[in-house]
């Protein structure tokens, strides 16, 4: 199989996304065609890794990730002009006066790492330095499959740089030339992390709900995709809501052509299966749910393969 990239998106959190990724990790994995590695690319509230466990904790790597600038004060140099306060060198208010020590304080989860006090403070008490910004997690999972991902430090101002690093690092893992598909679950939004994310990958399902925000918020995910010229299909969960949206988002869905790679019905298995830190595909394998997610397996496996 020639390798493949997919990610799963969505326009705002909270609408199935790591559960579908789990399903679809799952059902790959059991898939004698397919060698799959899957990746978290959601960093700053990654938890595929509570479906996707840790076989056993030798497996497990880690490396710190230093994408994040931030100013560093340097006393002995400093006159205590309190040019820095009084001329606002920071624009992000970082800096704050001590009045006891008579030194400027900078404010860590503040600080953007700009160097404008590094620029602007005659003496050079300002200096600029990468701090530990991060942590990618890698380890072989109790079912099977390579799980990589990353994690950020609070304070972080570069989760983009971290996905980046995250695709990365799982390239040099062992078994990677073998895997021929990397299944990416993706952050949520339109932002930085999103862009990182869908940059170099062959096919994206965005993941929506049908309802107002729900078209909303699938139109600015698709938007990012198009950017890009990457394939993609959308994911209509909780399909059958009972919403008097549904003719509206019905009939965008058709105007557009958008190829709808399947609908997921409402299923408590989805839920229950969650609780239990399951894929629902595995949980309940006849629930409805997992019904339509056999089916958008074996659909995106033809759009992937046969069709880009
Ligand atoms: S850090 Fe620079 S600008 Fe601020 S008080 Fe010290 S010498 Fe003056
Ligand atoms: S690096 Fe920029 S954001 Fe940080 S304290 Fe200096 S001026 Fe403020």
């Amino acid at each position: 199989m020639q390798k493949k990239q997919i990610g799963i998106i969505s326009g705002k959190g909270g609408v199935g996304k790591t559960s579908l990724t789990a399903s679809l990790a799952s059902l790959a994995n059991n898939d004698p065609e397919i060698s799959p590695i899957i990746m978290d690319c959601d960093v700053d509230a990654p938890n595929l890794a509570l479906i996707l466990p840790a076989e056993n904790e030798k497996s497990i790597r880690t490396k710190d990730t230093y994408t994040t600038l931030k100013a560093t004060f340097l006393e002995e140099k400093c006159i205590h002009c309190r040019n820095c306060i009084e001329e606002n060198y920071c624009e992000f208010n970082a800096l704050e006066w001590d009045q006891n020590n008579k030194i400027p304080k900078i404010k860590y989860l503040a600080c953007e790492g700009c160097g404008a006090c590094q620029v602007l403070c005659l003496e050079h008490a300002f200096e600029i330095n990468p701090v530990k910004s991060g942590e990618i997690i890698s380890y072989k999972t109790k079912k099977g499959p390579n799980l990589v991902y990353g994690k950020t430090q609070l304070g972080s101002t570069t989760s983009g740089k971290l996905v980046s690093e995250s695709k990365e690092f799982a390239k040099n893992l062992e078994g990677f030339e073998e895997n021929d598909l990397i299944i990416i679950d993706g952050p949520p939004g339109i932002g930085c992390p999103v862009i990182a994310t869908v940059s170099g990958l062959d096919y994206v399902i965005t993941i929506c709900e049908p309802t107002p925000s729900g078209l909303h918020d699938v139109i600015r995910a698709i938007d990012v995709v198009q950017q890009f010229k990457i394939p993609f299909g959308i994911v209509i969960n909780k399909s059958d809501l009972k919403s008097s949206f549904q003719e509206e988002f019905n009939t965008f869905i058709d105007e557009t052509g958008y190829e709808v790679l399947g609908r997921i019905p409402f299923d408590l298995s989805i839920a229950q299966a969650m609780s239990h830190a399951e894929p629902v595909v595995d949980y309940a394998p006849e629930s409805k749910a997992s019904q339509a997610i056999q089916e958008i397996y074996i659909k995106l496996k033809d759009q992937i393969w046969n069709h880009n």
